[in-house]
């Protein structure tokens, strides 16, 4: 996915605040953080969203969300948000998957 701006950071061709990499998966800083710890988890395998997974993805989006805590606690969070926007009308606005994870700050309004 040549045009893929996430694409382009796993590749490096782009650059971010990078917080974790692995052979898999990468974790950077959202470049339009909507609260003081933003930051997004990445497959480093281009899927468009989570419409477009399959059981082949179930253990990738497993470790997505394993490793939202864990990255989460790392940056100095005891309590964070999930987000996973998908499709157009489901607000995504970057089509290779990701989990927002963000928080610190004010408690975070009730959805
Ligand atoms: P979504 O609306 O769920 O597709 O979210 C895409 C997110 O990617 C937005 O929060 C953007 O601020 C963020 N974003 C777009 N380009 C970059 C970039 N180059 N580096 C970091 N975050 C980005
Ligand atoms: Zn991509």
């Amino acid at each position: 996915m040549t045009d893929c701006i996430f694409c382009k950071i796993v590749s490096g061709v782009i650059p971010s605040k990078k917080l974790y990499e692995d052979n898999d998966v990468i974790a950077f800083h959202d470049i339009h953080p909507i609260a003081p710890v933003h930051f997004l988890l990445v497959p480093k395998l281009h899927v468009a969203g989570l419409s477009n997974c399959a059981l082949e993805h179930q253990a990738l989006l497993g470790r997505l969300l394993l490793l939202a805590p864990k990255l989460a606690g790392e940056q100095g969070l005891d309590g964070f948000r999930t987000m996973i926007n998908t499709g157009k009308s489901g607000g995504q606005e970057v089509f290779h998957l990701h989990v927002h994870v963000f928080g610190g700050g004010a408690v975070l309004p009730k959805v």
